[in-house]
């Protein structure tokens, strides 16, 4: 036969292997997910290139998913074998050096540089959000061994079933012909070796367990179980005959018998001697037993997807783990919604959206984002995650959302969803959604779940504030113009006396005659201490509330608006300042002023000479209670703020 071929590992793949034995032992369930994961790409692979090319999935044949599990004998050291086929594409010998001998995933070197530098509880995080794919089957098995058969036919050549193999503490793999010959069609056997400290991986109840939770939503084609069932059965062979013997002398017995018993030991008690009167009943001694073992077949993920059941019928925890594992996820989600509707061009479909608990990581540094948080299915089976020219809009991409279009053809193409407008129709049915979504959470009263004491209601949207805020504003100033003002109304801000409040909740607050709304502007500052600056102390002691704006777009958001409920924007840090009370003191303001006016009009001339070209003027101000003076910018000049912000573009 061929010779093996030895492969040494990358020294990338060296140090993941080293981090995944040594340090997740908690985390080492998510073996079986990234598995099973695994399989469902085949699957997904072979059934999608197979509408294209034929030749490659006869009519018929089963895509679907085999976990075994079979105990292995006392004193082997191993506590059983799990191994997981599929019949999805398969892999030719190149592929099995390629993809399992080297890090091809981009993602996994990031992995490597944050793994290597944290704490073990923080690797078993990382590992959630990263997933560490198949080098995962290390944390429970000593030996692995994956079989595969490649559905394409090579040119003019014969498929061959070659063997991966590489034990948990190898620095090299094999790549070799199955020694068993061609055992696959096509698709891939993976074998694990399991180490006896994990042992419970070979427990059929375990398994299923593990698959409920974290793969039996997000997994489309049958996964099915194969254990064998070890039993013991009374051994009749060898209990008619001595038993009948001994029931002749110890006499029996209208002693109760289950109903159970009854079939099986018919035939002992008629072999039985008619009892005599005077022999006290006895119970008969109990038959000989024997080990029995039975092939047992079940399919452990034949609920209906969760995206099709009656949303009453779905537990929130059921919809987070749904989540976690469609979306590749180690939070929960912040929110979700499950609704069915229709396109408006008569497709109707089912819909569920999720909020997350952060903004996607590249959201901000990549120009378009590439994240595809939208899988558009039909009839229940995968079609893209690409929507194209249809994909959310940037303020919106972190959105994780299932479509399952009921009544359009299952081998319908990106192209022909494009054309009938039907994407186009999705995506904006799935903002409009988003934002009603995002409105409940905003609006809903302040509560405390009676049962876990957690805060509800309004506290939620703090979260989702704090989460996705900075993308809600983003929608905010760049959104159509319906869109502008749903999400302005969801923007929140700090004041100088409230720590979340939103525009209209500010308007409806203002002081009698106020017909403005007040801010300061101060990037990169913390609220409390702009809350403590000069501009703010007259307003402040007069009892009107300030926006503090701290993230760079807040200022040009606000005045992209132009006006909220009727007022205008006023930097308290510009001239222009009015208060809505002037009325009320007015007369003794203006009194006051012109007292101050004569006052102080040697000073303001030196002070206008002495500054002259660095100050366009120098005024008695109104607006300082404690502090002597201020620089304030010009009305139509840019704020100091703005100066900061563009000087910074600048460098
Ligand atoms: P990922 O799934 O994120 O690509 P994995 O480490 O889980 O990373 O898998 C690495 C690669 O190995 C996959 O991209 C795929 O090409 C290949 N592979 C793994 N399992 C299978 C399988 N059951 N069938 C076919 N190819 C597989
Ligand atoms: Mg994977």
């Amino acid at each position: 036969s061929t010779p093996k071929e030895k492969h040494e590992y990358q020294s990338d793949v060296a140090r993941l292997r080293r981090i995944v034995i040594n340090s997740l032992y908690s985390h080492r369930d998510v073996f079986l997910r990234e598995l099973i994961s695994n399989a469902n790409d085949a699957l997904e692979k072979l059934r999608i290139t197979a509408l294209t090319d034929k030749s490659l999935l006869q009519a018929g044949e089963p895509l679907n998913i085999t976990i075994k599990l079979l105990p292995s004998p006392a004193g082997t050291g191993e506590a059983g074998r799990v191994v997981i086929t599929d019949t999805g594409v398969g892999m030719t010998p190149e592929e099995l050096t390629q993809n399992l001998g080297t890090l091809a995933k981009s993602g996994t070197s990031d992995f490597l540089v944050q793994a290597e530098g944290a704490s073990t509880s923080q690797q078993g995080n990382l590992i959630g959000q990263f997933g560490l794919g198949f080098y995962s089957s290390f944390l429970v098995a000593d030996h692995v061994y994956v079989a595969s058969v490649p559905a394409a036919r090579p040119e003019g050549g014969e498929r061959e079933q070659w063997v991966f193999a590489s034990g948990a503490e190898d620095q090299s793999f094999e790549v070799y012909p199955d020694p068993r010959g061609r055992t696959l069609e096509h698709g891939t056997e993976i074998t694990l070796v399991v180490r006896d400290d994990a042992k419970e991986f070979v427990d059929p109840k375990k398994v299923k367990e593990l698959v409920e939770k974290h793969s039996s939503f997000s997994t489309t084609y049958p996964i099915y179980l194969y254990t064998l069932i070890t039993e013991e059965v009374p051994d009749e062979e060898a209990s008619s005959v001595p038993i009948a013997e001994s029931l002749e002398h110890e006499a029996p017995s209208a002693s109760p018998k289950s109903e159970a018993d009854e079939d099986s030991e018919a035939a002992i008690v008629e072999d039985l001697p008619e009892e005599s009167e005077d022999t006290a009943p006895v119970t008969p001694p109990l038959p000989p037993m024997k080990n029995v073992t039975r092939e047992v077949y079940e399919q452990l993920n034949d609920q209906p997807p969760i995206w099709v059941c009656d949303a009453k019928t779905v537990s929130d925890e059921e919809y987070n783990e749904f989540y976690k594992s469609t979306f590749k996820d180690s939070h929960d989600p912040l929110a979700h919604l499950h609704f069915a509707g229709d396109s408006g061009s008569t497709v109707s479909f089912k819909s569920l959206l999720y909020i997350p608990s952060e903004l996607p990581p590249d959201f901000w540094s990549s120009q378009m984002s590439r994240v595809n948080g939208v899988r558009l299915m039909v009839k229940r089976v995968f079609i893209t995650n690409d929507l194209g020219d249809d994909a959310l809009p940037k303020w919106i991409s972190w959105l994780r959302a299932i479509v399952d279009a009921d009544d359009l053809p299952l081998n319908v193409s990106r192209e022909q969803l494009q054309s009938t407008k039907f994407l186009a129709q999705i995506k904006s049915i799935l903002v409009k959604r988003a934002i009603s979504l995002l409105q409940k959470l905003a609006n809903a009263p302040p509560s405390i779940n009676e049962e876990t004491g957690e805060e509800e209601g309004g506290a939620k949207y703090k979260e989702v504030w704090k989460a996705i805020g900075s993308a809600i504003k983003m929608g905010a100033m760049e959104g159509s113009a319906g869109q502008k003002n749903k999400l302005g109304s969801l923007t929140r801000w700090a004041t100088n006396t409230r720590e979340f409040v939103g525009l209209d909740d500010y308007v409806s607050n203002r002081k009698k005659g106020q017909k403005q709304i007040f801010y300061l502007a101060g990037v990169g500052q913390r609220a409390e201490d702009l809350a403590k600056s000069v501009f703010i102390e007259k307003l402040h002691a007069r009892g009107y509330e300030v926006l503090l704006l701290t993230e760079p777009m807040d200022e040009i958001l606000l005045n992209s608006f132009q006006r909220w409920g009727g007022l205008t924007f006023q930097d308290v840090a510009k001239k222009g300042l009015k208060y809505g009370d002037e009325d009320l003191d007015a007369e003794a303001d203006k009194t006051e002023q012109a007292t101050l006016a004569v006052r102080f009009a040697p000073l303001l001339g030196w002070l206008k000479q002495e500054y002259k070209g660095t100050v366009m003027d120098v005024v008695i101000s109104n607006r300082l209670v404690t502090s002597p003076c201020a620089i304030v910018a010009d009305q139509y000049g840019y704020s100091a703020n703005m100066e900061r912000l563009m000087a910074a573009q600048q460098r």
